[in-house]
């Protein structure tokens, strides 16, 4: 703890500002990190930079065997990383062992096995020669809500690309990247392939980004962060790729089975409670059964178990950070004071730890902030349709576009809503997510720019190289 990893070694800086890092369960102190300067941000860079040449220079197959290595790893550990995550985060420890051992695993060997896939050269119809080449060193910038799955949606693809990386994780998360890199190490990882750096966004974070000494930005979390380092790298021409939020809808048709429906957003949406990018967090019913849509999702919402995230009865943890839980308060006391019907969303009346009861709104105007803006807790709003074309229009009126539900019986209109709804992702009558996890992730809109996972995500580290003419030697007469 309290040491960076940095061209395969631990460092301490002694003279460092420490972090404190809470369990947000107990508020307890479980940890602290380093708040790494801009003298740590170099050796990192210079690291990954002196690295790059050996690493892009292996076959694709031994990197593979890397990210291989590191699934087993993940196999072998994941009890330990979704506890040390859960301590981190909050999260119920079953969904710590999806989310943040089971899901990265996956990640490494899927994209191992899309950098076998892929058609690293191959002539086109000109006879030119195409190349894939890695992009250079990466700066992989993450958040604390699923901090594991996050630093590994990117740190395998650049790997398999051949790319080496300096990572930055949320100052809320950190130990669980601590424990990530520690794994790289054990499994021998050459130095410098990969770097973590910890510290806050506002000086770590900044000093990285503002850094000339990497050739490609790869940034998970809010969008106003997003846009700054966007903003950054577009004066550099570095490529940026940006996960940022979202306000997913979930169209439920008149043909659909309303309670299934309801019932299973509401799962989805309070996820992580509701700490979810992707969660459906606005419902949007025919207008005619949002009484009866407001009654079952009011239920499911008072069936959760709040409490230690630890104990398998728990079905609810707390909120990140007090920040987060007030952020929450406030947003959900805002559209009751506008007039909105409001089921639960007060502070949970324990002792300690982050908590806040899920909450069900409805009676809401569409342009109220509850409805347009990523709140990041457990409130789902519920909205009223007048047929397809107005549930298109109501899905649509968001500045994000990441990911839809829609539920319906008929396969006809299920395509004419996937087609309609701006999203990255639509998710018909409630399907699970893909094992292997390998379809493309990411936002349109205001939800970001590129994908993660699969062979969509492994494109945003490559470059493309067209050599024309012919590689064979000059034929003399
Ligand atoms: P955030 O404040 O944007 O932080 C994300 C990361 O950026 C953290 O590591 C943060 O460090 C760092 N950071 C903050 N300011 C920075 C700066 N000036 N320069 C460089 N780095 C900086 O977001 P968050 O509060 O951690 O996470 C919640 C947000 O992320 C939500 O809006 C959510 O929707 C979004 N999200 C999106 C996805 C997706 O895949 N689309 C996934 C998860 C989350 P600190 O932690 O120290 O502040
Ligand atoms: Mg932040």
């Amino acid at each position: 703890m309290d040491s960076l990893f940095i061209d395969g070694e631990w460092v301490t800086p002694a003279d460092r500002e420490r972090i404190p890092v809470l369990n947000p369960a107990t508020e307890e102190v479980i940890g602290s990190i380093v708040d790494a300067d801009a003298s740590d941000a170099a050796a990192a860079f210079a690291a990954a930079r002196k690295a790059l040449p050996g690493w892009r220079a292996l076959p694709v197959g031994e990197r593979a065997a890397y990210l291989d290595a590191l699934a087993d790893a993940f196999r072998d550990r994941g009890e330990e990383l979704a506890r040390l995550a859960t301590a981190e985060i909050g999260m119920p420890l079953a969904e710590s062992r999806g989310v943040q051992a089971a899901l990265p695993e996956q990640v490494l060997r899927s994209t191992a096995q899309a950098a076998r896939d892929l058609a690293w050269e191959y002539q086109d119809a000109s006879g030119s020669t195409v190349i894939r080449e890695p992009v250079g060193v990466v700066l992989g910038i993450t958040p604390w809500n699923f901090p594991v799955h996050q630093l590994v949606a990117k740190l395998a693809p650049a790997l398999a690309a051949g790319c080496t990386i300096v990572l930055k994780p949320a100052e809320l998360t950190p130990l669980n990247a601590l424990f990530l890199a520690d794994l790289c190490a054990a499994i021998g990882l050459p130095p410098g392939v990969v770097n973590l750096v910890t510290g806050r966004g506002s000086t770590t974070g900044e000093t990285l980004v503002q850094s000339e000494a990497y050739d490609l930005v790869s940034f998970t979390g809010s969008l106003g962060i997003g846009r700054h380092i966007g903003e950054v790298a577009g004066r550099r021409i570095v490529r940026a790729t940006l996960e940022l939020g979202g306000k997913s809808p979930a169209v439920v048709m008149s043909d659909a089975d309303l309670a299934a429906a309801v019932q299973t957003t509401v799962k989805n949406c309070f996820t992580n409670a509701g700490q979810k990018c992707n969660a459906p967090t606005r419902l949007i019913v025919p207008e005619a059964r949002r009484e009866e849509a407001m009654q079952i999702a009011a239920a499911a919402a008072a069936s959760y178990r709040l409490g230690d995230p630890l104990d398998d009865d728990t079905t609810m943890g707390p909120l990140a950070s007090e920040v987060q839980r007030e952020k929450v308060l406030s947003y959900v006391a805002g559209a009751r004071a506008r007039g909105a019907r409001v089921h639960g969303g007060g502070a949970a009346g324990f002792d300690r730890g982050y908590f806040v009861e899920p909450a069900i709104i409805t009676d809401v105007a569409e342009s109220d902030p509850v409805v347009q803006e990523e709140i990041f807790g457990p409130v789902l709003v519920l909205l009223g349709h007048h047929g397809e074309d107005d549930a298109i229009r109501l899905a649509n009126d968001s500045p994000y576009g990441l990911s839809a539900e829609v539920w319906t019986a008929d396969p006809a209109a299920a395509r004419r809503l996937a087609e309609g709804i701006q999203a990255g992702q639509v998710r018909i009558n409630g399907v699970r997510s893909p094992n292997p996890p390998i379809a493309p992730f990411g936002g349109y809109k205001a939800s970001g720019l590129g994908r993660e996972l699969g062979s969509f995500g492994l494109e945003e580290y490559l470059e493309v190289k067209a050599v024309l003419g012919s590689f064979e030697p000059v034929e003399e007469d």
